[in-house]
């Protein structure tokens, strides 16, 4: 793939992220949506010069990891090629918005989600992970997803709330996206270095942890699946691509299949019963400079012989899971800290397991 000149978007605008294995490349796609030629082209570049994985994030983004800075520009030229970029990161970055999966073109939720993209520009300025949430659909399924601003359907109105608030406030279709802008204004208004988030201003507890409210399986508009750890080898992808025209991403490590069903793969997780569903595990060494363990061999060697939940943590920030496990292994120096019933910050029951010893610990 050669790197074309994209008219009007600047390479220099995007800050590259650097992490334990190199280079981070967040791609943030359109209402969620990623075609089949994108996801052709998201392989060659993670084949070319990544580490042959893509990524999905609990933000239902994609990621492309251990990239070298010298190809940081030909990446993103080509990602804009693929129209898979924005015109500069500042518009990228307040394009932070969550939609439920199920949208149909034409729908409310997808006039919304258009509405609100058309107007980021007359956003305020807001911290990175500041946030929207469009879930009109028959159900609620964003409600456990970190998001700031959420418009959910109810019994036919749409209601749109600042997140950590007790009540919402009734819109029509043609208030709600002024209206959250207006809230974004007023949250901007408020924000200082301890205000990040708009729950801290309503004093709310975190998002309650909450259950995935989808799992694998097929549904009337195309196959839900999910991916073993949030991730998948392009080379894996690729050959699939001739049965899939485009895929919906979700925070939950679950893609759906647009009009796809019954599609098996050993990289992708179609069953809800599969053991990898119950297994979370951050990327750990040597991927993380945090990171204490290597994580994922670990974990995909535990998966079948633990019954319950597992969490694999590089370290003691736990960012893979944030909601308790029946076993969690807390990687430190080396070796691993076990908590039962617990999260990775919680006290351990046992602690300094090589990780030669840790199927025996479990017994
Ligand atoms: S839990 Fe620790 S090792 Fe794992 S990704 Fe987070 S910071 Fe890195």
């Amino acid at each position: 793939m050669t790197a074309p000149q994209v008219k009007g978007w600047c390479p220099g605008a995007y800050r590259p992220m650097m992490s334990g294995d190199g280079l981070i490349v967040r791609v943030r796609p359109k209402l969620g949506r990623v075609e089949r030629g994108q996801l052709h082209g998201l392989c060659q570049l993670s084949t070319k010069y990544g580490n042959g994985l893509i990524d999905l994030t609990n933000r239902a983004n994609i990621q492309l990891r251990g990239l070298k800075m010298a190809d940081h520009d030909a990446v993103l030229q080509q990602l804009a090629a693929l129209d898979l970029l924005d015109a500069s990161h500042d518009l990228e970055n307040r394009r932070n918005i969550l939609i439920q999966p199920f949208w149909q073109t034409g729908d409310v939720t997808h006039r919304l989600a258009t509405a609100l993209t058309d107007r980021l520009a007359g956003l305020p300025d807001l911290p990175a992970k500041f946030g929207f949430a469009i879930d009109t659909g028959h159900n609620r399924l964003l409600n456990g997803a970190s998001a700031d601003i959420r418009i959910e359907g109810m019994s036919g109105q749409l209601i749109m709330r600042a997140d950590g608030a007790q009540t919402g406030q009734i819109v029509s279709e043609e208030e709600a996206i002024d209206a959250m802008i207006t809230l974004a204004r007023w949250f901007a208004d408020h924000a200082g270095p301890d205000v990040r988030r708009m729950r801290t201003l309503f004093d709310a507890a975190p998002v309650a942890a909450q259950d995935d409210p989808l799992q694998p399986q097929n549904t009337p508009y195309g196959q839900l699946v999910g991916l073993p750890f949030g991730q998948i080898e392009a080379a894996a992808l690729e050959p699939l691509l001739d049965q899939i025209t485009a895929v919906r991403l979700t925070p939950w490590r679950i893609m759906l299949l647009e009009e796809v069903a019954d599609l098996t793969s050993e990289a992708l997780i179609t069953t809800p019963d599969h053991p990898l569903r119950r297994v979370d595990a951050c990327p750990g060494a040597p991927f993380c400079d945090s990171a204490h363990v290597e994580t994922r061999a670990l974990a995909r060697s535990l998966a079948s012989h633990i019954s319950g939940t597992l969490h694999v943590s590089g370290c003691a920030k736990g960012c893979a899971r944030a909601r308790p496990a029946d076993i969690t292994l807390v990687g430190r120096d080396g070796r691993f800290d076990i908590v039962r019933q617990g999260t990775a910050k919680d006290r351990p029951e046992r602690t300094g397991i090589l990780p030669a010893d840790i199927h025996a610990n479990l017994d």
